[in-house]
């Protein structure tokens, strides 16, 4: 198989996988237990907090600033809605781009039928217009939310100078969804309040994630019930999650260069052949990604490529796993200015590092041979 979906998700890496059941098996005990057994688990919960910590480098993070959660899509809602319930008294205007995951957007949407009023952040292929942003933080802004990097064209958002304008121009907090963004590119998130993580991601475990909170910053939580996490996340402390989330993010940090590289080649091996193809469009971004490249099939229905390609053994996306059931375009593609028709035809390829160029070439051929064969939808 030819696996170029890693945007949605990752094969899981072996030394995790081993983290993971040791911690299962040895470490049942529930880390709020007052007995030694569950003690040792907590032991070993602060122990790989500490480890996610000093991984999240150059980022400075405190142990005391993770909050295990159960992927990027609660981080998410937790900050966000866990700001807006906490700090609502001092302004209901808030923040987000076009582009962001549904789970963000869809929070956003549903604030706003709940009384908040929202600004939406145009994009461009240079990325989000600092100038826009500083213009329309208002003294009643109490959150900026901007994704590291979008999850179906790639764009790479220039997280420190967008966080820095909004802590020197206003009192809002900034929360970043760096999903897609955290050991694949290098961004500064020193002046973020909130970071959010999915670690299946990065070759870790689904379900299992982390959001980074700062000191300054407080949350009505989501789920009440326990008080764990500093009565921020109520649930039993998931540390097998914890511990495997540690090594996902070692096992990154050592991989990086390499996986980079590799990405890196592969995209601009695919950039070159896919610009030979009359019939496709590559989406154009100035800074993105390595790890991202989407095109647009011109002249047929990118559904009916991606199918006759997943019958080839070769995975690819058309928008984005989680939003593929929706009817209708993309509204990434939409809100980077393209027509109704392309937004409908949009392929994703997204990768982890661990492709070669051989793989590149096949999925060439193979998509040559299927564009041809295949009827236009002209
Ligand atoms: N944010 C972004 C940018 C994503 O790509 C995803 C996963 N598609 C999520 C959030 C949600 O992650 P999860 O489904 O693991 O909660």
């Amino acid at each position: 198989m030819i696996y170029f979906d890693n945007a949605a998700t990752t094969t899981v890496d072996k030394e995790v996988i081993n983290s993971y059941k040791k911690a299962l098996e040895d470490n049942f005990g529930n880390a709020s237990s007052k007995h030694r057994f569950g003690q040792d688990s907590e032991r070993l919960y602060i122990k790989a907090k500490k480890q996610i910590a000093k991984y999240l480098a150059p980022t400075e993070v405190s142990p005391e600033e993770i909050i295990i959660t159960s992927g990027a899509t609660e981080s998410n809602n937790l900050s966000i809605l866990g700001i807006t319930n906490r700090y609502y008294k001092r302004g209901k205007h808030i923040i987000t781009t076009e582009v962001e995951h549904p789970s963000v957007l869809e929070v956003f949407k549903h604030l706003e039928k709940n009384g908040f009023e929202i600004t939406y952040l145009s994009v461009n292929k240079d990325g989000i217009d600092i100038e826009e942003l500083r213009k329309k933080l208002r003294h009643d802004t109490i959150l900026v939310s901007i994704m590291g990097v979008n999850n179906e064209v790639g764009s790479i958002f220039d997280i420190e100078n967008l966080s820095k304008t909004v802590k020197e121009n206003s009192n809002a907090f900034f929360h970043c969804d760096a999903t897609q963004a955290l050991s694949k590119v290098k961004q500064n998130y020193k002046y973020c309040d909130l970071i959010s993580f999915s670690a299946h991601k990065l070759h870790g475990i689904k379900g299992s994630g982390l959001l980074v909170k700062r000191k300054n910053v407080d949350l009505v939580p989501v789920f009440f019930g326990g008080g764990q996490e500093d009565g921020y996340r109520s649930g039993t402390k998931n540390l097998p999650a914890a511990i495997a989330l540690a090594t996902t993010l070692r096992v990154a940090e050592e991989t990086y260069d390499t996986r980079r590289k590799k990405a890196e080649s592969l995209k601009t091996y695919l950039i070159s052949e896919l610009n030979k193809i009359d019939s496709v469009e590559i989406v154009d971004i100035k800074n993105s990604s390595p790890f991202i490249l989407s095109f647009i099939t011109k002249k047929h229905k990118a559904s009916v490529i991606a199918e006759a390609l997943s019958e080839k053994d070769i995975m690819v996306s058309t928008k984005s796993a989680c939003s593929s059931k929706n009817l209708g375009g993309s509204y990434v593609l939409n809100a980077y200015g393209y027509s109704e028709k392309d937004t409908t035809n949009g392929i994703r390829l997204s990768f982890c590092g661990n492709e070669d160029i051989i793989q590149g070439k096949i999925f060439i051929d193979e998509l040559k041979a299927i564009l041809d064969r295949t009827k236009k939808n002209e």
